[in-house]
């Protein structure tokens, strides 16, 4: 029921001065002349999470042409860039003023990547805001007054400055649009033109710093393309892009240490997402289900099949179904392989930085040392030209220190000082020069990849007990009831709005679409289906402005490290 926005400044009015339990009075839906707001949810008090409410802006208002939105990628596009006119604002208005977190407003705030987010939502009919609130207090004492100017005044201030085509620069709006749907378009040609991964002449791929995800100022090398793999595309928007083309396969990223070689690789990690203008990454794309695989050790592993790496582990460990709480290098690595093939990838990208040397590979004098009987592991080397020829899964994998890979590669680019050359013919004839001493373990198959049934109970966060919440402490931190999930080394989460939508994923999951026969794959199906369907809020029925849309490749990354996780069989 719509109240009349009178009604709203009546009731601050009323309970100015109050207890600050009173502030629930104004719960509810308010119709002004050019807007609707929503106070969706009341803090207990002034120091818990912030107040959520919503303000709706007719499309007449906001005035957004279709074309700026009548795609999913556009859509996308205009609503990040909205988001962040929107945390500007805010960030403006914003002023703490009482006790905890009075006066604070803000929304969802984005980083370099252009996610489907809950933040603003446009639609053909209208324009929505998610905004976060500290109802403000002196103590605990309502301030009606401060509320009614936060409200009536700098909400919608927020919501005009940010959500009115007319109040934001025309040119920016549309360049943010256009480079979105360029991105998205150059990554759906992938396939088609045989590649896995495309960066583009005079990409910016180093960053600030460790922590600074902003793309390096001065100093940075823009990337070149080897013209023999260099490639081009016509995006609709920007016209002739042309740059390095990774084609489907083996590919190996070598060069001296410092040389950009990780860079490239974390460059393409994060292809699978659209970047913001200006980051550098605009023309860096990779097949959407990429997959970062590394080593974990100390991960939980349930009922994999790790048995194309692993056998013959000491004490008779079953490794066609094998679980862990505490799982080494090689171990977590092979595991990570195993559940990515499970729950679909096409392509590996894996850094030495991160790898167990002992995954990676083992030497002709190892092999002469240690019997082939006496390791239960298989090297990856062994096993990447399987993955691809047999399931069609291509491989990018750093490598400065191993050169027996030439063996197994179709493509050699290397680092130097920041620019990638083709070495891929010398790499080979390097190859053919020396008799390969090595003796390949691989077998003469990739092996049986897991098709497990999670048992729904065993994600239940409550754990039959009492309601139990699903929180994420960060990006790579969820609190899944009392049992920490530990998502740090699930390198490809781009936000922490990810890491919450993939906590209430896995409960949505449990709740809805396991029944202790379902796969893992068919689950996630189900789920990204009832996503397409209903956008995050399928998630949840609370108006939440702080989802961002997780990869179904973290959902189940999320879903296979749930320490409670119990496998009911193994196909
Ligand atoms: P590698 O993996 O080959 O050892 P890194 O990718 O870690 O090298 O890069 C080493 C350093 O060089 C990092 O500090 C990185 O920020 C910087 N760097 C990488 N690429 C570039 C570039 N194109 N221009 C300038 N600096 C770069
Ligand atoms: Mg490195």
């Amino acid at each position: 029921m719509l109240k009349k926005s009178e009604e709203l400044e009546k009731t601050l009015r009323r309970i100015d001065g109050r207890g600050y339990k009173a502030y629930k009075d104004i719960q509810g839906s308010y119709g002004f002349p050019a807007h609707t707001l929503h106070i969706d949810h009341v803090q207990g008090d002034p120091f818990a999470a912030p107040s959520r409410v919503r303000i709706v802006l007719p499309e007449r208002v906001a005035g957004f042409t279709p074309d700026l939105h009548d795609t999913p990628a556009r859509n996308r596009a205009l609503c990040d860039f909205l988001t962040r006119a929107a945390d500007a604002a805010c960030e403006e208005a914003s002023r703490r003023a009482g006790s905890g977190k009075s006066g604070l407003i803000s929304v969802d705030r984005p980083g370099q990547e252009v996610l489907e987010r809950t933040s603003v939502n446009v639609t053909g009919a209208e324009v929505e805001a998610r905004i976060s609130v500290g109802l403000p207090a002196t103590g605990r004492r309502v301030l009606g007054r401060q509320a009614a100017l936060i409200l009536l005044d700098q909400i919608p201030k927020i919501a005009r400055a940010s959500l009115i085509a007319t109040n934001l620069d025309p040119e920016r709006t549309r360049r943010h649009v256009e480079i979105v749907e360029d991105q998205s378009f150059l990554r759906d040609a992938l396939g088609d033109a045989g590649l896995v991964a495309f960066v583009g002449d005079g990409a910016i791929l180093p960053r600030k710093s460790g922590v600074d995800p902003r793309p390096m100022g001065e100093g940075a090398v823009a990337f070149r393309s080897p013209e023999s793999l260099r490639r081009e595309f016509d995006v609709p928007n920007a016209g002739r892009v042309t740059g390095m083309g990774i084609p489907a396969g083996v590919t190996l990223i070598v060069g001296g240490g410092y040389h950009g070689k990780s860079t490239l690789l974390s460059a393409i990690e994060l292809g699978v997402y659209d970047h913001v203008p200006a980051d550098g990454r605009e023309f860096a794309v990779t097949v959407p289900d990429a997959v970062k695989i590394r080593a974990e050790d100390g991960r939980s592993v349930q009922g994999v099949d790790i048995s194309p790496f692993i056998t013959n582990l000491p004490f008779g460990t079953d490794t066609r179904d094998f679980s862990t709480a505490d799982a080494s290098g090689s171990t977590s690595q092979a595991a990570n392989i195993a559940e990515a093939l499970e729950y679909g990838t096409s392509l590996l990208l894996i850094d030495e930085d991160t790898s167990a040397t002992n995954f990676m590979i083992r030497d002709h004098r190892m092999q002469e040392l240690v019997a082939k009987d006496k390791e239960p592991i298989t090297p990856f080397i062994d096993k990447v030209r399987q993955l691809y020829d047999e399931r069609g899964v291509s491989t990018i994998i750093v490598v400065g220190g191993v050169g027996d890979y030439f063996d197994v590669a179709d493509t050699v680019v290397m680092m130097d000082s920041y620019l990638p050359l083709d070495v891929t013919d010398r790499a080979k004839e390097i190859a053919a020069k020396y008799v390969a001493e090595r003796v390949p373990e691989g077998g003469d198959s990739f092996g049986h990849v897991s098709a497990r049934a999670p048992v729904p109970s065993s994600l239940d966060p409550s754990r039959g007990k009492r309601q139990e919440k699903v929180d994420a402490k960060g990006r790579g931190t969820i609190l899944f009831g009392r049992t920490p999930l530990d998502l740090s080394a699930v390198e490809q989460i781009a936000s922490v709005s990810q890491t919450r939508a993939i906590g209430d994923a896995l409960v949505l999951m449990m709740k809805r679409f396991m029944d202790g026969r379902r796969t893992v794959a068919e689950i996630l199906d189900l789920l990204e289906g009832e996503l397409d369907r209903g956008g995050l809020d399928a998630l949840s029925s609370r108006h939440l402005g702080t989802y961002a849309r997780p990869r179904r490749q973290e959902i189940a990354a999320a879903l296979n490290r749930l320490r409670t996780l119990r496998i009911e069989q193994q196909r």
